[in-house]
């Protein structure tokens, strides 16, 4: 079953590997639409592959795209989306912020909601691993520890306090609250990764010049 190496559009894990499971040739053409699955969650991915010949899509054994002699690939979907993440982020969190931000994109308020205040906790113990307790001694001790301002001490509290709100109420979230909360936890993420993230490149820059 032939490959493909994919960021993905469902997981947003990034380079991915695709398997082919299945294929079906468009009449009088030599093009297989071929379905493929993400290696990390299942979900699926098409491809239309023109095939010279040779094996097609599905019945190749490794990576279709090093085989440009037996392949090309036409029109693959779907199309991942463009939503930016804050940068500097370690890889989990960058996946963490997408889908927050793509469910937001989606209308899955509920969804954005419970991935937004995922994505501080996660931030919160990455930032301070070795600290005890729950979300909110955490981010306590993240201010006391001076890793974070009293201001943002209190925003973390806001997503914490919210997006359990989320996960618990049985009223579904409203586009204004979802946003607010995506919003919340970028700032945060941009405060605590992205900045340092910068400035240490900076000095790097800085120190070869
Ligand atoms: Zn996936």
């Amino acid at each position: 079953m032939g490959q493909l190496t994919r960021s993905c559009p469902h997981c947003y894990t990034k380079n991915v590997s695709f398997t082919a499971f299945g294929e079906i040739q468009k009449p009088n053409t030599e093009v297989f639409t071929t379905s493929f699955y993400c290696g990390g969650c299942f979900g699926g991915y098409v491809a239309e592959v023109l095939c010279y010949g040779g094996p097609t899509a599905l019945g190749y054994k490794g990576n279709i795209e090093n085989e440009s002699q037996y392949f090309q690939i036409e029109h693959e979907y779907p199309v991942l989306s463009k939503v930016n993440s804050p940068k500097y982020l370690p890889e989990n969190l960058d996946k963490f912020f997408l889908q927050a931000a793509n469910s937001l994109n989606e209308e899955n308020l509920d969804a954005s909601s419970i991935m937004s205040r995922k994505v501080l906790e996660v931030a919160v113990k990455k930032l301070a691993p070795e600290a005890n307790g729950n979300l909110y001694q955490r981010i306590e001790s993240l201010a006391e520890a001076g890793l974070i301002t009293q201001e943002l001490r209190d925003w973390a509290h806001i997503i914490r306090g919210d997006g359990n709100e989320a996960a618990h109420e049985e009223e579904p979230v409203s586009v204004e609250f979802a946003t607010e909360l995506l919003s919340f936890s970028e700032m945060f993420l941009m405060y605590t990764f992205t900045m340092p993230g910068m400035i240490s490149s900076k000095r790097h820059d800085e120190n070869i010049a």
